[in-house]
């Protein structure tokens, strides 16, 4: 689905990114972990172009998204972006959060986005509240809703930045079992995650991040049982 290749990435002088390469095959879950400053968000960014890379090829569909020739726009719409900070819009209900990219972005009509819409507010558990603001929901349920709007534009991909990392304790578990759900139906995910339950369970593979390379990869079971470098068993002992 998408293979990154040598890809770097530096703010001035400082290298955050170094020869990051891995890929996320289709319906494959892939959860990044690492310490805070690794590079797991840059990495998502550069992904979706939220950032330029340094150097590097990002892989889609057979062709490098990163030259110039290439339609980002088109790609863009392929990747469904999920962030800690929810980043709904707050003067539109929920029904309208999740209609409005369908319609400006994708050119969809109001019917066909709103019918969209009901569907995946459906799956995520939020169709009883179309009609709420988002300043009436708590974060769990705001969660939700992001995670339904980027469904709603039926992406590729979806990419989640530390999801639960800003919800109060009681309401992470509910987000993460839409996301295990997700999975389950095939969806094919790049998570960056601090819930290591959630990458040991749920993920495919599993890419330890440590100052801005991958120093390890591999099954959950690899990554969490039988750790082959040393940096993995030090981070996995720090947040276990
Ligand atoms: P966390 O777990 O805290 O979210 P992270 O692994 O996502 O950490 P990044 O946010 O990717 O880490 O940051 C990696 C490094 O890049 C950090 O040293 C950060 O200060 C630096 N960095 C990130 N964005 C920028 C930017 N826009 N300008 C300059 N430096 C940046
Ligand atoms: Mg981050």
């Amino acid at each position: 689905m998408i293979t990154v290749q040598h890809l770097s990435k530096s703010f001035g002088t400082h290298e955050v990114l170094k020869d990051i390469n891995f890929s996320v095959k289709k319906g494959e879950v892939v959860s990044i972990i690492g310490s805070s400053g690794s590079g797991k968000s840059t990495l998502l960014r550069c992904i979706n172009l939220l950032e330029k890379p340094t150097g590097g090829e990002i892989i889609y569909k057979g062709e490098n998204i990163l030259d110039d020739k290439h339609n980002v726009n088109q790609y863009r719409t392929k990747l469904g972006m999920v962030f800690q900070q929810f980043n709904l819009f707050n003067n539109h209900d929920v029904l309208n959060n999740c209609m409005v990219g369908q319609v400006k972005v994708l050119k969809r009509s109001k019917e066909e986005a709103q019918k969209l819409a009901m569907k995946y507010l459906k799956v995520v558990g939020m169709d009883q509240y179309i009609h709420a603001k988002p300043k009436h929901l708590s974060g769990g349920q705001k969660q939700r809703v992001a995670i339904a709007r980027a469904l709603c534009m039926e992406p590729d991909v979806m990419l989640f930045d530390e999801p639960t990392s800003a919800l109060d304790p009681e309401m992470v578990g509910e987000v993460l079992k839409v996301m295990k759900e997700l999975a389950e139906s095939g969806l094919t995910m790049l998570v960056v995650t601090h819930e290591m339950e959630f990458a040991r369970e749920v993920s495919d593979r599993v890419v330890f991040m440590d100052k801005g390379v991958i120093a390890e990869e591999g099954i959950p079971e690899q990554i969490f049982n039988h750790p082959t470098q040393e940096r993995t068993r030090e981070f996995l002992k720090r947040t276990l």
